[in-house]
């Protein structure tokens, strides 16, 4: 090239050295910057090397508003942002584009985004089944057809992770999950009181490969009963920053037959049994008889230790006689973390 005075051209760049570039951009980079740029990066998109994960986690994301759906609930109306988005939307009389500039007027400080919908579109038009990894943003609000929507276009999805702003019914996650049945890991944070029950029979039903499961939430004995008698295949469980009942930890090591490796650090455990014996029920620190059980049962236990400066933080907001304690908890900053290997994403 240098030889021929001619100057290199971003559209003939090697495809391989597009594809290392492309790999470093997160989804929205993809479809929103990088497949628009001409006609051989857009072919360049298509790579399955690129699509292998598809990481909504790392998206930026403006919360809109709040707004009410029915009687008890209030949903976050959520879009992704993307810095080009500015230059790159058409000046419509779309639904979402009055939507957004309803918004706008209203707070003056919203930005423009894409929905949930508009992006899982975008990345699949691109990615067509190659996803095996597919990690929603741990404050994505994700509607019954979105989830439905992403079951059908990437069945392929080997590790799934579920925020707890997930809506869903039965017919909704029977669906999503007869379309998964390759899933091995699955990652979900539940809040009873927004979603309701978690549908573990539909999931156990259909995920017969399923061995790896990390539950983010409070976990009650009716719960824990579920995943004995729904997952009878795991052998990876983290209850990583959760609230336990012991009584359903128990009952998870003794029933899960096939259970080897069991994460309990920076959990608050909830024993109903001290309350007898006139000790407090609820504290950061394991009882003797739920460690002895589960050293006794499986090969590793994986605990804090007496000191943990995360827990002893987390207690203390806990405590906290004031509204604050509500406002924090780890699984805003640390869910991708784990002591265990199959669950860091
Ligand atoms: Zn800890």
């Amino acid at each position: 090239m240098e030889k021929s005075g001619e100057t290199p051209k971003w559209e003939t760049l090697d495809r391989n050295i597009l594809s290392v570039i492309f790999n470093k951009l997160d989804a929205m980079d993809l479809i929103m910057g990088a497949s628009r740029v001409c006609i051989s990066w857009f072919v360049a998109s298509h790579d399955k090397s690129l699509w292998q994960t598809v990481d909504l986690a790392k998206v930026q994301q403006v919360v809109v508003s709040y707004s009410p759906e029915s009687r008890d609930k209030v949903r976050p109306v959520v879009f992704y942002n993307h810095r080009v988005d500015d230059d790159e939307i058409e000046r419509g009389l779309s639904f979402r584009n009055v939507l957004v500039n309803f918004y706008q007027c209203l707070h003056g400080e919203v930005e423009k985004g894409r929905s949930l919908r508009e992006v899982l579109i975008e990345i699949t038009k691109l990615s067509d089944t190659a996803p095996k990894n597919l990690f929603f943003n741990s404050h994505s609000y994700i509607k019954e057809k979105d989830l439905m929507f992403a079951a059908q276009r990437m069945p392929n999805i080997e590790k799934l992770v579920l925020p707890r702003w997930c809506y869903h019914n039965k017919k909704s996650f029977r669906f999503a999950f007869s379309r998964w049945k390759n899933l091995k890991t699955l990652i979900i944070a539940h809040d009873h009181n927004l979603n309701g029950g978690f549908e573990f029979q539909a999931v156990g039903e259909n995920c017969i490969n399923l061995t790896n499961l990390k539950y983010l939430g409070y976990l009650h004995e009716y719960n824990a009963e579920q995943i004995v008698r729904c997952f009878q295949k795991l052998k990876r469980l983290s209850l990583r920053c959760s609230f336990l009942c012991v009584r359903g930890v128990l009952s998870l090591i003794t029933g899960l037959q096939n259970h080897v490796i069991l994460n309990l650090t920076h959990c608050v455990f909830h024993d109903v049994a001290l309350l007898r014996q006139n000790v407090p029920a609820i504290g950061p620190v394991p009882s003797d008889d739920l460690v002895q059980a589960a050293t006794q049962k499986l090969d590793k236990l994986i605990k804090c230790s007496h000191d943990c400066s995360f827990c002893k933080a987390w207690w203390e907001r806990l405590t906290l006689t004031s509204l604050d304690k509500s406002r924090w908890h780890p699984y805003d900053k640390d869910w991708r973390n784990d002591e265990i290997e199959e669950f860091v994403f």
